[in-house]
């Protein structure tokens, strides 16, 4: 039940240790200065029953305010501040969350059983609504409890042990029961995620203007809207499920806390009246059965807060057990140029997938070579460039570089080696400078940016920007953002890989948006834009295979012929048909 507990403390330990001491002493005060309330206004009681002396009277009213005035500021002061240090730890506990993410294996994105494990691990950090802020207060809360029952004990051991245990009874009933309440609750929350997951992808799909045109176009409005419905309807049986269990244990509540003050008031009303004790015992001993019962509550709250977490703790391990297979075991220096990349009788199938969408591919590329992979739709070429960018792993057999297994590889330092541009690339909501430069966008001259840029061919396009490289990309943050063309991303997506100046390329058909002169011009420059790199070169315009070495064509996953353009123009066979296919519209 600690563990989850047990985990927070050495992280906030690690991240600010003073949130610790400032909890620890805010325990403290606010056990004793209620105590204060207690014990004091009996002694001033008794002195207005008895003596009346002046300077007695005055002195514990002193002391009653002072420790309530500097006891409350001192509490204010670390309560606020303790909330201050634990955003720190919070946001710190985020980042990691993020870089944990960033660090998944690029498979487990597209594996909905690993978004589903996510959305439940993210419940640690916001479990009912306030997450682990609350619970580090209920585990502190535990500790300075002790010091409220030691204080308490001290006054109501005096007072008749049957009543005492009676109360005990009472609050454990009810404990009994939130608790059983409590793993209910939590249980059901983990059943949500889910479904709350999907909830969100509807809903973004209606907010998110990216699918703007599909919505309306295929008036699917109804339709999406249907199924948001359908999912938020799912989540209101659970809120009313959770509604109605809480409603019982709030009953069950108010109560035994019925029963708790009926008992607190007979027996002292009578003890009274039997002139067993005093008019300041009475308020005493009143004050200290109520500040009980509240204190009490209160632990087995903060108990039941802890023990709620450790389940969503589970969660988080589990998440948080998701090998990184990709950063995980040997870790080998790339080596020297010249490369010379291998794949070895690779085959491949997609995780959950019936059938083989590579099979025995055995491919050998030498440093500086430019292999064009032509093929029909669907026969694996971006599934080759994602093996050996090792977005996934072979199934079978392995890929090579210079003879050692790309798996073995340092991650980070192989991506180093691969610059490239895939149909898919995503731009982001940043300046143009940042989405070419990314990390390095700062230091990097914005020269060398506009000069990547106009051999990428976006110079035009550039100089008609007010603010050049510094114009933000969409408008997401700037109404006067830049929306590129299909095209114009392509351009930026291309100036990347430029910058990054990688030796190995993988260009996944990156001129298939631009119009019939861009890719005129990157044509004619294809061999200056990839020179001395090993590149594979995946399009669909045929023409383009004449500037490469070698061509290897793909058919149902397999490599059906390969050779240079003449070899595989001299023979008859699918690279033949296929250019003679595309030229005859050409003449
Ligand atoms: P190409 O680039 O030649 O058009 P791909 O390599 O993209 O072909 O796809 C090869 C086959 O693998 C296709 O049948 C495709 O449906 C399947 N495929 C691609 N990506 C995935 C994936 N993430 N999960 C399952 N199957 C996939």
């Amino acid at each position: 039940m600690f563990r989850g507990i047990g985990f927070l403390m050495k992280y906030t330990w690690k991240v600010e240790k003073r949130y610790i001491f400032y909890q620890i002493l805010l325990q403290i005060l606010t056990a004793v200065v209620p105590l204060a309330d207690i014990v004091i206004p009996k002694c001033i009681i008794d002195e207005l029953m008895g003596a009346q002396r002046v300077d007695v009277l005055l002195g514990w009213t002193a002391l009653l305010l002072a420790i309530n005035l500097l006891g409350n500021w001192l509490i204010s002061f670390l309560d606020g501040n303790s909330f201050t240090l634990l955003s720190k730890v919070f946001t710190s506990f985020q980042a990691m969350m993020a870089d944990r993410l960033s660090r998944s294996d690029y498979a487990r994105l597209e594996d909905p059983k690993f978004l589903d494990i996510k959305a439940k691990a993210e419940k640690f950090i916001y479990a009912n609504g306030q997450g682990f802020g609350q619970v580090m207060r209920s585990a502190f809360s535990v500790f300075g409890k002790l010091f409220t029952f030691a204080g308490i004990v001290a006054v109501i051991s005096t007072l008749n042990t049957w009543v005492v245990l009676a109360l005990v009874a009472l609050v454990l009933v009810n404990a009994l029961f939130e608790s059983k309440v409590r793993k209910q609750t939590t249980a059901w929350d983990l059943e949500k995620a889910p479904i709350e997951r999907r909830t969100s992808y509807f809903l973004d799909l209606v907010e998110n203007f990216a699918f703007g045109k599909e919505i309306r176009l295929y008036g699917m409005k109804d339709w999406i809207v249907g199924k948001v419905r359908e999912h938020l309807q799912v989540s209101e049986r659970f809120y009313a499920r959770q509604t109605r269990l809480l409603n019982q244990a709030r009953y069950l509540s108010a109560f035994t806390n019925f029963v708790l003050k009926g008992i607190a008031y007979g027996y002292l009303i009578v003890s009274v009246v039997k002139d067993l004790i005093g008019i300041g015992d009475f308020t005493m001993y009143m004050s200290a059965l109520l500040n009980f019962s509240a204190a009490m509550r209160e632990l087995m709250e903060s108990l039941l807060n802890i023990r709620q977490f450790a389940g969503y703790y589970d969660a988080l391990m589990e998440y948080m057990d998701v090998p990184q297979r990709m950063y995980e075991g040997r870790r080998l220096p790339v080596p020297q140029r010249p490369y010379e990349l291998r794949f070895e009788d690779v085959s491949f199938r997609y995780p959950g997938q019936e059938n083989d969408v590579l099979k025995h591919i055995s491919i050998t590329l030498r440093d500086g070579e430019k292999l064009s992979v032509v093929g029909e739709n669907g026969a694996g070429k971006t599934t080759f460039v994602k093996l050996l960018c090792r977005f996934y792993d072979p199934t079978e057999g392995r890929i090579t570089l210079n003879g050692a297994d790309i798996r073995d590889l340092d991650y980070d330092q192989y991506m180093a080696l691969i610059g490239s541009v895939f149909q898919d690339y995503k731009l982001l909501a940043f300046t143009v400078k940042e989405n070419v430069a990314f990390q390095h966008a700062e230091q990097e001259e914005d020269g060398r940016i506009r000069d990547i840029l106009m051999r990428s061919g976006l110079a035009h396009r550039l100089e008609t920007l007010p603010r050049g490289v510094h114009s933000h990309i969409y408008r997401t943050f700037d109404e006067d953002g830049f929306e590129p063309s299909g095209g114009e991303g392509q351009k930026i997506a291309l100036a990347r890989a430029i910058y990054k100046n990688a030796p190995i390329m993988v260009l996944d058909e990156p001129t298939a948006a631009l119009d019939p002169r861009a890719e005129y011009e990157i044509y004619r420059n294809f061999s200056q834009l990839t020179e001395g790199k090993t590149t594979v070169f995946i399009s669909h315009r045929m023409s383009s295979s004449k500037f490469c070495d070698h061509i290897a064509l793909f058919k149902n996953g397999e490599i059906a012929q390969y050779g240079t353009h003449e070899e595989l123009m001299a023979r008859s066979g699918d690279y033949k048909e296929l250019f003679d296919m595309q030229a005859q519209f050409y003449r």
